[in-house]
């Protein structure tokens, strides 16, 4: 899963992103609103963390502009504590949520799990498919109830086929969401990591659908 965090605080703007790479997320930064507008407008992202305060085009704008553009993915905006109409305008300029600085960012944390999920259209903060649960609070996942080692892009290439189960995920989709923009993406990789994936869940769950890409979904025969 791969977030936006378009903040021009320098060290606010770190912080958040060390917290998300530490739960797994690909990371970028954006510091300040034109920069902010052109990512989300070119880049898929899975979430995005917008502040309203800043500089070249306020967060509001940026966020109306995404809509009037048809851009639909999750957007948690930080406002200032004392100002509830910032609160109002963003939620009717299209924001899912909102954390009033200054915040924990385990809160933010927690409320980035929460639209990813509902964008999936998943209610529980524990993904299952077949024998595989995702636990997507602790950033790790079990087959039968046991415990998978896996590597970050292993978790994220398993936690992005799991909150888009039943459906064909495509391989430049995959690497989308895997990596940040700099990171020098190759496509082919994504097939090693499958096979890993596979190997370790020990189940035939991850489908290839020649030409299109991948497919996670429980076995039919239930187990
Ligand atoms: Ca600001």
């Amino acid at each position: 899963m791969r977030i936006l965090v378009v903040e021009d605080d320098v060290n606010l703007s770190r912080q958040l992103s060390e917290a998300l790479k530490d739960a797994g997320y690909v990371v970028d930064q954006a510091f300040d609103g034109e920069e902010g507008h052109y990512l989300g407008d070119t880049e898929p992202y899975d979430a995005i963390i917008l502040d309203i305060g800043l500089p070249e085009m306020d967060g509001i704008t940026v966020l109306e502009k995404w809509r009037a553009d048809g851009k639909g993915m999750p957007v948690l905006l930080l406002t200032a504590r004392d100002r509830w109409s910032d609160k109002v305008a963003g939620i009717d300029a299209g924001a899912d949520d909102y954390v009033a600085k200054p915040f924990h960012v385990e809160e933010v944390l927690a409320r980035i799990r929460a639209l990813i999920r509902r964008a999936a259209g998943h209610a529980s903060a524990d993904i299952i498919c077949g024998p595989v649960r995702l636990d997507t609070k602790g950033s790790k996942a079990s087959v039968n109830g046991e415990a998978l080692k896996l590597t970050s892009h292993e978790y994220r290439l398993l936690s992005y086929l799991m909150h888009h189960m039943g459906e064909v995920v495509s391989r430049t989709e995959l690497v989308e969401h895997m990596y940040d923009q700099d990171f020098d993406r190759d496509s082919n990789t994504i097939e090693v990591f499958v096979g890993r994936l596979r190997k370790k869940i020990g189940v035939d769950m991850i489908e290839t659908v020649r030409g299109l890409g991948y497919r996670m979904q429980a076995p039919a025969n239930g187990k």
